[in-house]
Order: C-alpha cells, then structure tokens, then sequence
C-alpha cells in the first residue's frame, strides 16, 4: 500500500501494511513515533509503536532504516495528518547505521550532489523527480491529445552538421593503438565503418518524421561535449522536439507557447504537495511565478528590436550587445525580467548566429528563427521554420563550409515533395529548473554529467 492512498484514501480502523525508509524516529519509554515515507508523497506517515512491546526492533531502528510495518489505521492527533499507523508488527528489511550521510540536519544541495546516489530520498529531491515524471507524462499527454506522434531519432549519428554543440566520440577503435591509414586515425576500420558522435538533437531525422507523419516530436537524451560550467548547462541532457509539417514560424511559436502553459498548469494542477514544499524551501514566489506565465500572453519582438532596447537601456553588461553578436543569458534575462516583466519570444536572428537549415529571410540578413525566453532561465526553447528551398539551403550549406557528404539524405527531402514545416527543442531540464524553482541544472535530474563528472 502507498503512503500517499493511506494518507488520502485510508479507512480508519483498517489493517495496513506499509513499507518505506525512516526520516526520523522519537519517543519516551512509553512510545515511540518513526516518521516513514516510501517516495510516493512528500508526506511521511506516523507510525506509532509501544516502547516496551517494540522494546528489540526500536533499539535498531535509526534514520534511513528500511521497514514493513503492519498495524491499525487510527486517526492522528499530533501528526499533522489524518492518520497513523498503530503498529502491530514490524519487520525490519535494512537497518541504517550512525555513518549514513542523510542524517536529520539540513545539507546543501551541493553535498547532496556528491551523493547523488541518496539524495533522492531527501524531500527535496524527491518532490523534484515526482515533478519530473510528471512533466514527462504531461509531455506525452499533450502530444497524443493533439495527434502527434512520439518519434524516435538516434543516439549515434555520423552526421556532424548541427553545429549545436562540441559532440562526444563513439568508438570502438583502441584507443592505444588505433588503425592509421596516411597518418591519420582510419575511421573505416571503426564500428561503423567511419567517425561516429553521441548526437546534439534529433532534429534533422525530426524533419524526417514530418515530412511523412505531419506531425511528430521526439523526447530523448541529448549529448553535448561543451565545457561550460553553467548551472543551465549539462553534458547529456533530455530534450523535447516536435516537428511539424505545414507550420509557418506563427504556428510554431504558437504552439511554443500553448505547450508551455500547458505543461506548468499541470504542474499547479497535479503536483501541489511538491510545489508548496519546494515553495516553503527555497522559493517563496514559485508558484507566484508559474501562474504568471500561465495567464499572460507571452510577448513577441524581432531580435533587431530588442537589441535596439538593450543598446537603449544604459545597462552595464559584460558582454557587448551589438547587431550580429548572440545574446547572452545577461540579454536575455534583461528583456525578460527589467523590461518587459514577461515572457519574450524573439524572432528574426541574424543568420550568422543560427544554423544552416533555418528558413532565410527577404532581406538577406536574418533567418525565421524564434527563441522563448523565460525569467530566471533565459532561453528554454529554440526552434524555426526550416528552409523548405534545395536552392537556398544547398547555398547556405556551402557558405558555411558544411560536409555535403553527410547530409545527402536531409538536403533530398526538399527535392521530394518539399513542403514548409517548423519545430522547436525544449530542454527539459530548463523546463524543469523553471517549474520546481531550483537555480542549479544538475539538480533536476536524477545522475547529473558535467565536466569532470560521470560518478553513480
Ligand atoms: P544555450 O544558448 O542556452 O546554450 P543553445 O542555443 O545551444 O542553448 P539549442 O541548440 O537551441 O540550445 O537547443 C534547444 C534547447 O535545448 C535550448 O533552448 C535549451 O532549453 C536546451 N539546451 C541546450 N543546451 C543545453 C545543455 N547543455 N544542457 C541543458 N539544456 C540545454
Ligand atoms: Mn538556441
């Protein structure tokens, strides 16, 4: 039986059985009370255990012991919940020495970083991975409600033309010892018969699904070697992409933000015992904050608007802010949280600073690209109408020194039945720093990979 269901749903005067970890144990010699919890909720059920019958078991029972504990429902006096369990019988499956680290005291989320291993049975993370499935599943939900389909790219790609990101090798070459030919490693000796990554987004085997099902998306582990120790960046994170036939740049963005509001409304909806936790914890305005986005319209401008905004600002910012140049989180949060209080969708980049498959603009200059800007995160969505013209993107392909060679397959789709299409990548975990109110990546997800560390 889930904690949660007894705590919600139990009859009073029923038999239980639960099973889960201690958070804390107190008493006298008359009773003694152990506070369990089994994951399913942030709240802990009381048990309350006769001192001298449980005289044996009690004396080895301490935080982090796992039991199973049969009894009677009663209803709670002091607990603070509707009811406890008056122990009948307890069964001890795991004791819990003095030397486990998640003893009662506090801990920093950094040293719950370093034993990542535990930390999900702290509160904390457990109302942030509860969070996480819960978006998951609400990712889901939405996308089959609309008629989309869930649509799997692959990890390992040989195709290195994103240009999102550094990549990681796949190989299986020694490493020692690799083959040569002319001086340099012979990559057709390898697994695949040449140079293999880890890949940085499934969008273009995305554009794929498309351009045959209409409308897909994809939600899978994405890998990128960047050495950047930020706490909005990881090595290997999850990343949302749904692509989508027929959509001009409006609809995408549209879409963007339906999405979006969706998911954090079904945080409110579904996931309040957490929030307020969290709320309480770390983050008075949280739930403040998810209901803003939720109500307001989120506000559109071109990118040449908003650097005109930010060169008007007087602000001081580290980076230069000029026509050309890729806004920096300092920008974007600018524009989201000092000026205009909101949400922002910015549009219209220059082409110089996005990718080679974004649709080109009348002018020359810049591309139908849109980011989604959010307080606190900066950029938590990229995405963009692709360029739909074999001429054009052949062009652009070419002026960006990209190997032709390996994207034979993409540059075909736009010579059979091209068709306009757009799509976006939301990152989850930037999702998820938004939704729980945590301000370090690598505590939204269960076993961070960063710079220097792979453990657990
Ligand atoms: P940024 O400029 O913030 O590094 P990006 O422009 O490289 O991001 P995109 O290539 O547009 O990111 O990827 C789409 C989305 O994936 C981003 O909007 C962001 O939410 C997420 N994302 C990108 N890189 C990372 C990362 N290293 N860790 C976690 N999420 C990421
Ligand atoms: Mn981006």
């Amino acid at each position: 039986m889930r904690i949660l269901d007894i705590l919600n749903n139990g009859e009073i005067g029923s038999r239980v059985v639960v099973k889960g970890w201690v958070r804390t144990k107190r008493g006298n010699k008359t009773v003694a009370f152990i506070a369990l919890n089994d994951g399913s909720t942030i709240n802990n059920i009381q048990i309350v255990a006769d001192a001298e019958q449980f005289d044996e078991p009690l004396k080895r029972i301490s935080t982090g012991a796992c039991l199973c504990v049969e009894g009677e429902l009663v209803e709670s006096l002091g607990s603070g919940q509707r009811v406890e369990v008056q122990a009948r019988k307890i069964d001890i499956y795991g004791t819990s020495p003095e030397d486990y680290p998640l003893q009662k005291k506090g801990h920093t989320l950094e040293f719950l970083r370093e034993i990542a291993y535990l930390r999900p049975r702290t509160n904390t993370f457990g109302a942030v991975f509860r969070i996480r499935h819960a978006m998951a599943f609400a990712i889901h939900k939405y996308f089959n409600d609309k008629g989309f389909y869930y649509w799997h790219t692959p990890l390992i790609t040989a195709s290195d033309a994103e240009g999102a990101g550094a990549m990681f090798q796949v190989t299986t070459l020694d490493m020692e010892n690799p083959p040569k030919a002319d001086g340099k490693i012979d990559y057709s000796q390898d697994f695949f018969g040449r140079s293999s990554n880890l890949t940085v987004s499934g969008q273009l085997e995305g554009e794929l699904g498309a351009l045959a099902l209409g409308q897909i998306y994809t939600f899978g582990p994405t890998f990128r070697a960047e050495n950047s120790n930020t706490p909005r960046h990881l090595a290997e994170f999850w990343m949302i992409e749904p692509e989508m036939a027929f959509y001009e740049l409006e609809d995408d963005m549209a879409l963007a933000e339906d999405f979006l509001k969706y998911l954090i409304q079904y945080a409110l909806d579904n996931c309040s015992d957490d929030l307020e936790f969290l709320e309480k914890m770390y983050d008075a305005e949280l739930r403040e904050r998810l209901r803003f986005v939720v109500e307001n319209k989120f506000q559109v401008l071109e990118y040449t608007a908003a650097i005109e905004i930010l060169q008007a600002s007087g602000q001081k910012f580290e980076y230069p802010c000029t026509w050309g140049a890729d806004l920096q989180s300092e920008h974007e949060r600018y524009l989201v949280e000092k000026h205009f209080n909101n949400p922002v969708i910015l549009t219209d980049y220059p082409k110089e600073i996005k990718a080679f498959y974004m649709k080109q603009n009348a002018d020359g200059k810049t591309v139908r690209a849109m980011d989604v800007l959010f307080p606190a995160i900066g950029e938590i969505i990229g995405g963009s109408q692709r360029e739909e013209n074999y001429e054009k993107l052949a062009k652009r392909i070419s002026e960006m020194g990209i190997n032709t060679s390996d994207m034979w397959w993409y540059m075909e789709t736009r010579k059979f039945g091209s068709a306009p299409h757009s799509g976006f990548g939301l990152g989850f975990e930037r999702l998820l720093l938004f939704v729980t109110g945590m301000s370090n990546i690598r505590d939204v997800i269960p076993f961070p990979r960063y710079p220097q560390n792979a453990e657990f």
